[in-house]
């Protein structure tokens, strides 16, 4: 059973949503971050107010008398106020009393509780007492130390933010104010990003998984077609749209693979058909004789003429059966070619002698014009082509015809072409001449009792040679088949030695 999980569709969904899920939570991150600086940025600017407010303040607190008779008392009823007319210059080297700090009343709301969360401060003199302190000051609170560089400086300590500066005597302000609130904020900004973020992954998702679904709709077209095609249905095709995709030169691809499969299969039924058909004429033939001689006694002569048309049928029996053969092997690939320098003139010289009876018995006369033309090929096999196009050319010629044969080199190729002043071959056969059993006329063949395999098998072993077979006819003037395979370079001077 196959998973869901194995499908592209399902991979290309997988990654998908991998891929946004990481997009989403990088951005996610990202947001969070600037807004939690953002909101620190705020809190800092609300700290650095007040603690400018405070600092303003401590500048204007009174600062006692140090030494006898020289104090200033405080003003019986009520805190000690800063006097605005004290300059600091004035101020300078005398230590505030611990305890004595007071608040600007206009300063108050800034340290108010507004139903939100509320600033604390703590303001301590130049020997680390308490100079003065909000009610809601947390307890513990510690006196900040002074850093190197002037200004005022932020600290996050226990959920809190804090400020702090430093007057030029050396006395401390800290304002400060829980990030309680600023907690909350960020929880409702995360969780708004999650919330939009869970939209957009299903959105993405869907969209997502109806994209890969109408990608992946031609691959069952695909898959439909071709189980119909393995049923045995040879002539569908897959519908191709023409959009150029991938998948539609797939579809292209594939019909062209199951047109030359179905045009294999119908060669196959239609060779298998003509071997058949081929092989049933000589069987019947046999047939026939043998019922003939056994139907009654027969003299000697009788029974000699039916052997002897009984072995006639054989041998052209054997001979189809050789040439089928010799097409398996060829189409099979199986036989291996012996390779080697071999000379067109005197391979075509040799089986100019072993048709000269042939020749000699229709009285047709055989010319020869062999200059040397050596390729490298295997010469078992072009002495075979050579002897199928000199005996065509004895076989389709007139009574006292001719036949020439010749050799040469000609622009890098070895050439052994066969001319002949027979019968022709009509313009329209011309094209067909070298499939398997066509027979430019059957009446014709019946009488020299070809099968039409002999051309096939010749073209089949030229093209194993890596060379071409063409052939020139005109009906009742001749025909010129030429045989071209690429010549050795050096062919002649090794042929010599
Ligand atoms: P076959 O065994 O019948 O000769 P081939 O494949 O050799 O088969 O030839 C196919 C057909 O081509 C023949 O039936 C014949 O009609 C035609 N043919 C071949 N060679 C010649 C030729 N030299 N002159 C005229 N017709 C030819």
């Amino acid at each position: 059973m196959t998973l869901p999980i194995h499908s592209i569709r399902w991979r290309i969904q997988a990654w998908h949503g991998l891929l946004l899920l990481l997009v989403l939570a990088g951005f996610g991150a990202m947001a969070y971050h600037l807004q939690d600086t953002s909101e620190t940025r705020h809190l800092d600017a609300e700290l650095h107010l007040r603690i400018s407010a405070l600092f303003g303040n401590i500048a204007r607190q009174p600062r006692p008398v140090p030494g006898p008779g020289d104090q200033r008392p405080d003003p019986p009823d009520g805190p000690p106020e800063g006097d605005p007319d004290d300059p600091p210059e004035r101020n300078a080297g005398r230590g505030p009393r611990p305890g004595s700090f007071r608040l600007r009343p206009e300063l108050a709301p800034l340290f108010a509780s507004d139903g939100g969360s509320a600033f604390y401060y703590r303001v301590w003199t130049r020997d680390g007492a308490v100079f003065g302190s909000s009610p809601d000051a947390p307890a513990g609170l510690s006196r900040p130390e002074r850093p190197q560089s002037r200004g005022g400086l932020f600290r996050s300590v226990n959920g809190r933010r804090e400020a702090f500066e430093f007057t030029p005597p050396g006395e401390s302000a800290l304002v400060g104010v829980s990030e309680a609130g600023k907690e909350r904020e960020m929880l409702r900004f995360a969780g708004k990003l999650a919330a939009v973020g869970a939209g957009v992954i299903v959105l993405g998702l869907a969209g997502g998984w109806w994209l890969a679904s109408r990608a992946i709709r031609p691959v069952d077209a695909i898959s439909a077609t071709a189980a119909r095609i393995a049923g045995g249905r040879l002539d569908e095709r897959i519908p191709v749209s023409g959009n150029g995709s991938e998948l539609d030169r797939l579809a292209a691809v594939l019909n062209h693979a199951f047109a030359q499969l179905d045009a294999a299969f119908a060669e196959q039924a239609r060779f298998t058909s003509d071997a058949a058909h081929e092989l049933r004429t000589p069987v019947s033939v046999i047939l026939a004789q043998t019922q003939l001689a056994l139907a009654r006694p027969r003299d000697s002569d009788e029974y000699r003429e039916s052997i002897e048309i009984t072995r006639r049928s054989a041998l052209r029996m054997q001979s189809l059966i050789e040439s089928l053969l010799a097409l398996a092997r060829l189409d099979a690939r199986t036989e291996p070619a012996r390779r080697q320098p071999c000379d067109l003139a005197s391979i075509g010289r040799e089986q100019l002698d072993l048709i000269q009876p042939l020749a000699a018995e229709r009285g047709i006369v055989l010319h020869q014009e062999l200059e040397p033309a050596v390729c490298v090929a295997d010469p078992d096999r072009v002495a075979q082509i050579c002897t199928n196009l000199l005996s065509n050319a004895v076989k389709y010629n007139r009574i006292g015809g001719e036949v020439r044969l010749s050799s040469r080199r000609e622009n890098g190729h070895a050439l052994l072409t066969v001319t002949d002043t027979g019968l022709g071959i009509a313009a329209q056969h011309l094209p067909h001449i070298f499939d398997r059993f066509y027979r430019a006329d059957d009446s014709r063949n019946r009488s020299t009792g070809g099968a039409g395999l002999g051309l096939a098998i010749c073209k089949l072993l030229t093209e194993a040679e890596g060379g071409s077979l063409t052939v020139n006819s005109v009906e009742d003037r001749g025909s010129t088949f030429t045989l071209q395979i690429l010549a050795d370079e050096n062919g002649d001077a090794k042929m010599e030695n």
